[in-house]
């Protein structure tokens, strides 16, 4: 139905998999375990997961676990689970940066054997201020010229632990006047007094994200390693670590543009705050962006991959992506594969007058109108139903098609009804109201008029009572966090969530957690994965039944 969008890295691969140069891709997917992975990292999922599926190559799933006091094995996890979700198979076993600190070690002391790396005592503040800036040269550190035998034995004492945690760094010796500011003498290590989740307490030092990344590529044999445009200025420092290390092979760095999402943040730190400070119910929020957020929600794997593949892949920073072609990924989805079925929001007691009390007839009605695969509903048709409060105005303008005061409507799958009475309370709120059945109405046309409206409706002995949960965006402006000063907080929509006491179809009772339904005329919405149970079903609101999206 939709065509991709155009992906340059899927081209070149392909290119360079017909002129011989590559017989085997090999990528990485390398996520820090500091939070969740957003609708941001999907993009890099499938970008990296799917080439290794289409070119019949193999990628990696790596931990890029260099900073230990943010990370936590709950967020490895949910990692892992989220990419599993989405459909796919990392190959061999999970793997961490951290399982090649004693390499990465080693090969520091290499560098600083060979005149290129050294131990700075300067402070931070000081590395800072001496490194220059992007008009004026950086200026040498005092401690540069090191010996070799004095620098292996300071990096020895800085890992066991001699040392406080901004006494000491490793930087590598390149060029302190370089136009690229990475390659002003970049740290290599730091001393980190923190435990970490997967080498304990056994490293006092950690390396730095550019003297770990591609190093890691060369031992894996990645052959592409994609990553986002803010790392294209980090490209000469990934190939200088490659150049002057024995490492086993030569990894490319390829950068893409990053997604953007209009209403929407992804950036794992933003979104830690709204989890800290409360503001969604967690992580797996169905309002956050996080893959755990949108698979409660109620989007499919499958949605999910179709978006990535509909917003391409380029170089070009290309602005903001509309979060309209997301939710019409997920409804173009949910329309051919969720089953339909009935269920008033706001409900209103409506009476049939003419029908007598204890009368029941049972519609079979078709669980999907374009698919025979299906199985039927049954639809308890009885003298008490509910419908919704907003298919009833008592003084309707003149184009409503709905109920109103001696006006006709037809139940869906059912008779046309008229509306003869209202009734109200005291304070004059209407409570419910009285209608009679036309009889020969049902699967035809009433004789002599025409009734244009179609209303949904629940029996009121047989309905469920399903708590809805309907989710609205978090984030009332299109780039939330687009002033660096500005608190993005302050554009939180305060209706992002309101929650309805509804009335189901008889068929919804047997919900189970993660099953997804149109509600007719309403929209789009999946049983809660942990708070949906047999005894009080909830269901989130996915998305509702229009469609946005304008290519
Ligand atoms: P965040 O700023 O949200 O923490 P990150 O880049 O620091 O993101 P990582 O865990 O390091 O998070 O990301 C793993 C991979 O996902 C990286 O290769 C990164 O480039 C990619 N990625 C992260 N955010 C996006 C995004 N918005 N669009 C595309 N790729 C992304
Ligand atoms: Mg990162
Ligand atoms: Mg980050």
């Amino acid at each position: 139905e939709t065509t991709p969008a155009p992906n340059f890295i899927r081209n070149q691969v392909r290119e360079e998999i017909e002129g011989g140069q590559v017989t085997k891709i090999v990528t990485r997917f390398p996520p820090e375990p500091n939070g969740f992975l957003h609708i941001g990292h999907a993009k890099s999922i499938c970008l990296n997961f799917g080439l290794a599926e289409q070119m019949g190559g193999d990628c990696h799933l790596r931990f890029d676990d260099t900073n230990p006091a943010k990370e936590e094995q709950a967020y490895i996890d949910a990692i892992k689970e989220d990419v599993s979700w989405l459909g796919f198979e990392w190959a061999g076993a999970v793997r961490f940066a951290s399982d090649y600190f004693d390499q990465l070690y080693a090969w520091a002391r290499h560098l600083i054997h060979e005149g290129k790396a050294y131990v700075d005592d300067l402070s931070p503040d000081e590395i800072r201020e001496y490194r220059g800036t992007l008009t004026e040269p950086g200026t040498p550190s005092p401690y540069r010229e090191r010996n070799a035998e004095e620098n292996l034995d300071l990096l020895a004492r800085m890992r066991d632990g001699e040392f406080g945690e901004s006494e000491k760094v490793l930087r590598a010796k390149i060029d302190m006047a370089s136009p690229n500011i990475n390659l002003r003498d970049p740290i290599l290590y730091r001393i980190r007094h923190a435990t970490h989740h997967q080498t304990g307490d056994k490293w006092k030092i950690y390396p730095s994200y550019d003297f770990t990344h591609g190093q890691s590529d060369a031992i894996e044999g990645v052959t592409h390693s994609i990553c986002t445009l803010e790392f294209e200025d980090h490209r000469p420092l990934y190939e200088w670590f490659l150049d002057n290390l024995p490492v086993p092979c030569k990894p490319r760095q390829i950068e893409f543009a990053r997604l953007n999402l209009n209403y929407t943040l992804t950036s794992k730190r933003k979104l830690k705050l709204l989890v800290d400070n409360g503001i969604v119910d967690g992580w797996d929020d169905p309002r956050m962006p996080t893959v755990a957020g949108m698979r409660r929600r109620g989007y499919t794997p499958a949605s999910i991959r179709k978006f990535c593949d509909m917003i391409g892949v380029t170089r070009a920073d290309g602005g903001l992506v509309d979060i309209a072609m997301l939710t019409h990924a997920i409804r173009s989805d949910l329309e051919d594969s969720a089953p339909r079925s009935m269920c008033v929001l706001k409900p209103l007691k409506v009476v049939l007058t003419n029908v007598p009390e204890g009368h029941e007839e049972v519609y079979d009605v078709l669980g999907h109108p374009a698919r025979d695969d299906m199985p039927e509903r049954r639809v308890p048709f009885t003298r008490e139903l509910y419908i919704d409060h907003d298919d009833f105005m008592e003084e309707p303008p003149k184009k409503f098609f709905r109920l109103a005061p001696g006006k006709e409507v037809r139940l869906r799958n059912s008779y046309v009804i008229r509306c003869d009475d209202v009734i109200k309370d005291e304070s004059g709120e209407i409570t419910a109201l009285h209608c009679s059945v036309d009889f020969d109405t049902l699967g035809k046309n009433p004789e002599g008029r025409k009734v244009k409206g179609v209303i949904h409706w629940v029996s009121a002995v047989h309905g469920v009572p399903l708590e809805v949960r309907l989710y609205d965006n978090l984030f009332l402006e299109e780039q939330p966090d687009k002033d660096k000063d500005a608190d993005f907080l302050e554009h939180l929509n305060p209706e992002s969530l309101s929650v309805c006491q509804a009335i189901g179809e008889p068929s919804l009772a047997y919900a189970t957690p993660e099953s997804r339904f149109q509600f007719e005329r309403v929209g789009y919405f999946c049983a809660d994965r942990h708070a949906s149970t047999p005894e009080h079903l909830v269901f989130n609101r996915t998305v509702g039944l229009k469609d946005t999206w304008a290519k």
